[in-house]
C-alpha cells in the first residue's frame, strides 16, 4: 500500500479533472489525481480521439486527443501524482480531512475531494452476442481510436444514435463499404446528421434495418461473418472485416453512490457559484455535477473547475487571504 498526502484528490482524469490541476495549482494547491482508465483523457481519449472538436473557446477546430495533449502539458508545472488503472472507492471522514482508498490499496489524505467522475467509471454497453469478448480489439471496437485501421475495409456499424451514425459518416470517406444495422427505422441521432447518412446509400453504405444481432462468426479473433435476425427470426449473414457496435455508455457512479452525497439521476447536485455538492469539502464538476441550466460541455466544466478551485481555498489554506489574481500578473506556478 503506498501512503499519499495532498491537498485536493480529483477523481477522474477526463478534460475537467486536468484542467483543475492548473486551477489548483495556480492558487498554490498540491493535487492528485486518479483515474481507472489506462490513460488520462476521460471520454476525450477513450471515447473520440481522433474527431475534431469546434467548441473550445479559441480553437477554430481541435480533436479530442491533442486538447488532452495540451491540458496535459498545461497541467505539468505543477507535477500533480496521477495514478491510473484504479478506482477510488472508499472515503472516510476525518472532520478537517479525508483518507480515501483505491482499488489498487492506496491510501490518500486529502483536505478536500473534486469529483470529476463524468459519468461515472465507464464502459460500453455491450451487445448481448457469446464470445464477443473473443473479437474484442482485434476486430470488434467500441470506439474509434485510429480511424486508418478501417481504410478500404468493409465495416459493420450497429446502433441508432449519434455515435454510430457520425462514425458511419465520418469512416465511409474511406472504407470500402459500410452496412449499418439498426433494430428499428427510426435513428435517434440528429436529423441533419441522418439525413446525410441516407443520402450516402448511393456511395457505400448499406442499411440493414429493422434487424438486431445474432452471432458472429470468425477465427483468431478476426471476424468473417456477423449474422443479423429480423423482427421474425429470419437470419441474415453480412461479410464484415469489423464490427463496431454503438450502444452508449453504461453511467454508473459505481462506489461514489455510497458516498451520502445528494444525487438526482446519477448526477451530482451542487451549489452552482462554488460546486460544492451536499458535503463539505467535496466538490464536483465537469458532466457529473447537476444545477439549473446545467450544459454538459468541456467548456462549462473548465469553468466549473476555476469555481471550484477559489471556493476551496480557505479549506485548504485557512492561513492565508486569496487576493484573486490573473493569470497574466501572476504567471504560471508562482504562488
Ligand atoms: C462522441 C462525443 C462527442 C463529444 N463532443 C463534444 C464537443 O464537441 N464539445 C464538448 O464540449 N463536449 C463534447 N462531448 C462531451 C465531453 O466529452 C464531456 O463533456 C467531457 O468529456 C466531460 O469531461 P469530464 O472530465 O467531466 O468527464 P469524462 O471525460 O467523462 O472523464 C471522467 C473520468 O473519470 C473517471 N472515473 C469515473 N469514476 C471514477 C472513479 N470512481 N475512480 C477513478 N476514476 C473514475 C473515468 O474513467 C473518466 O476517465 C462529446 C462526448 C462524446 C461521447
Amino acid at each position: 500500500m503506498k501512503k499519499i498526502n495532498t491537498d485536493v484528490l480529483i477523481v477522474g482524469a477526463g478534460p475537467v479533472g486536468l484542467f483543475s490541476v492548473f486551477e489548483l495549482g495556480q492558487l498554490g494547491i498540491k493535487s492528485c489525481i486518479v483515474d481507472c482508465l489506462d490513460e488520462i483523457g476521460g471520454q476525450c481519449s477513450a471515447l473520440y480521439p481522433e474527431k475534431p472538436i469546434y467548441d473550445i473557446p479559441a480553437y477554430p477546430v481541435i480533436n479530442a486527443q491533442e486538447l488532452i495533449l495540451n491540458l496535459n502539458k498545461q497541467m505539468k508545472p505543477f507535477n500533480p501524482k496521477v495514478l491510473l488503472n484504479q478506482q477510488v472507492e472508499k472515503i472516510i471522514d476525518l472532520d478537517n480531512s479525508f483518507k480515501v482508498f483505491t482499488s489498487s490499496n492506496n491510501e490518500i489524505s486529502t483536505k478536500c475531494i473534486f469529483i470529476a467522475a463524468g459519468n461515472g467509471a465507464f464502459g460500453p454497453n455491450k451487445p448481448p452476442i457469446k464470445n464477443i469478448e473473443k473479437f474484442e480489439n482485434k476486430s470488434v471496437f467500441y470506439s474509434v481510436k485510429n480511424k486508418s485501421i478501417f481504410d478500404d475495409k468493409t465495416i459493420a456499424i450497429a446502433g441508432g444514435g449519434d455515435s454510430a451514425v457520425d462514425w458511419a459518416i465520418e469512416l465511409s470517406k474511406n472504407a470500402r463499404k459500410i452496412f449499418f444495422i439498426h433494430r428499428r427505422e427510426k435513428l435517434r441521432a440528429a436529423p441533419k446528421n441522418v439525413e446525410m447518412l441516407k443520402s450516402l446509400e448511393k456511395k457505400n453504405v448499406e442499411f440493414i434495418i429493422p434487424f438486431q444481432l445474432d452471432s458472429i462468426n470468425g477465427k483468431d479473433g478476426l471476424i468473417n461473418e456477423l449474422i443479423v435476425k429480423d423482427l421474425d427470426n429470419n437470419k441474415k449473414k453480412i461479410n464484415t472485416d469489423f464490427f463496431l457496435p454503438f450502444f452508449g455508455l453504461s453511467n454508473d457512479l459505481g462506489p461514489i453512490k455510497n458516498w451520502e452525497l445528494e444525487i438526482e439521476k446519477n448526477i451530482l447536485k451542487v451549489d452552482q457559484s462554488t460546486c460544492k455538492t451536499s458535503k463539505d469539502r467535496i466538490y464536483a464538476i465537469g458532466d457529473v455535477c447537476t444545477y439549473n441550466g446545467k450544459l454538459k460541455l468541456i467548456l462549462t466544466g473548465f469553468s466549473e473547475a476555476a469555481i471550484a478551485a477559489h471556493a476551496c481555498y480557505n479549506t485548504v489554506h485557512p492561513e492565508k487571504v486569496l487576493h484573486f489574481e490573473y493569470s497574466t500578473t501572476k504567471g504560471i506556478n508562482k504562488t
